[in-house]
């Protein structure tokens, strides 16, 4: 608390990332992070990059990334916006395209940066509660509202909306912009992106932090119609023209270029995942149906809190929410088989 603080930086509630704790031997499932290290193409090829041109600014449209992105989701490059992360894309999303009169709609459980930019550019929230098997149902969205956002497959849940679902979800407010925040599609969701040509009021979002293994580059992107990238560019320009330096546009170029690494490397996820959650289940975890590269699971007997804290004192580290309607679930990122392991056995002597 500061009396030099603005009203709204009294009014804020900042969004808590899972720890990053530096623990030897830590088994890592708390943040989502990819196991598997980045493509070695991208790699090899922000070596490459950082070199004398650094003394340069980089380009400020990062157009071959725009291209590089376009041509693999068959879009054109003014359908295209990049940024130093999802979360400062959504940020300028937030910000350009849902603050509207009537309030931004969105699930009561999903990614809880949403809230937080809420309050941040003073935009009103309603949220929708996820029904009782924790998905959304897109008939709860037949309301007034200036804008929808919200994440498929969704988070922490895992659920993925179909596109059928997501169609009804444009159709029902063709009026209004409607965010589909990808950020775990590629690990078995459809994207939403193969709508963009028809429906000029969708916007999907992605990053490259889950399934491309780039946590640490930050970069993130949008695609949608024109006018809406528009929208978002001129926010960008009002705040920073070089959001992505050339390091990072090098190797998010080659990463996406790299198709044969991302298949494999998601391929290998999507399979852990599916073991994980048969021997959470085996364990008698109730586990929701995911699509992402995190499972979400509780157990009927066993406090969630208390599980996620006795397996801290194990060094594996799980995410646990302190919120309503999900306070007894954690929330497992797919590790490596080997670490996925260690978690069973942990939790086998702690269930048992
Ligand atoms: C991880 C995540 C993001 C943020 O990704 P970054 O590009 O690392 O900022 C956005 N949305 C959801 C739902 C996420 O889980």
């Amino acid at each position: 608390m500061s009396r030099f603080w603005s009203d709204v930086v009294h009014r804020l509630t900042p969004y808590t990332p899972g720890e990053q704790v530096q623990i030897p031997g830590l088994v890592k499932l708390n943040t989502n992070e990819n196991p598997y290290g980045p493509s070695p193409l991208a790699l090899a090829a922000m070596r490459e990059a950082a070199g004398d041109g650094l003394r340069k600014y980089p380009d400020p449209n990062g157009t071959a990334l725009k291209d590089a992105l376009a041509a693999s989701h068959g879009l054109r490059r003014e359908q295209v916006f990049v940024g130093n992360s999802s979360d400062e894309v959504l940020a300028h999303v937030f910000q350009s395209l849902l603050k509207h009169e009537l309030p931004l709609l969105s699930p009561d459980i999903s990614y809880s940066f949403y809230p937080t930019y809420c309050s941040l550019y003073g935009i009103a929230l309603r949220t929708v509660p996820l029904n009782d098997r924790f998905q959304i149902d897109v008939a709860d969205y037949d309301q007034p509202c200036g804008a929808v956002i919200l994440a498929n497959p969704n988070a922490p849940t895992g659920h993925p909306l179909s596109l059928a679902s997501i169609e009804r979800l444009l159709s029902l407010h063709p009026d209004r912009v409607v965010v589909i925040d990808e950020a775990y599609v590629d690990f078995g969701a459809s994207s939403a992106a193969t709508l963009i040509d028809r429906y000029d009021n969708l916007l999907v979002v992605q990053t490259f932090s889950k399934s491309r293994s780039l946590a640490g580059l930050r970069v993130g992107f949008a695609l949608g119609h024109a006018d809406l990238v528009a929208g978002l560019e001129r926010v960008k320009n009002s705040f920073n023209c070089y959001p992505l330096s050339q390091v990072a546009l090098a190797g998010a170029v080659a990463a996406v270029e790299d198709v044969a690494y991302f298949e494999q490397t998601r391929a290998a996820i999507i399979a852990s995942r599916e073991r994980l959650a048969a021997d959470l289940t085996a364990l008698g975890f109730e586990v929701l149906p995911s699509q992402a590269n995190f499972v979400f699971a509780r157990h009927p007997e066993h406090d969630a809190a208390a599980l996620a804290a006795a397996l801290r004192e194990r060094a594996i580290l799980v995410r646990h929410f302190r919120q309503p309607r999900i306070e007894q679930f954690l929330r497992i990122s797919i590790g490596t088989d080997a670490e996925c392991g260690k978690l069973v056995a942990a939790l086998r002597t702690l269930v048992a």
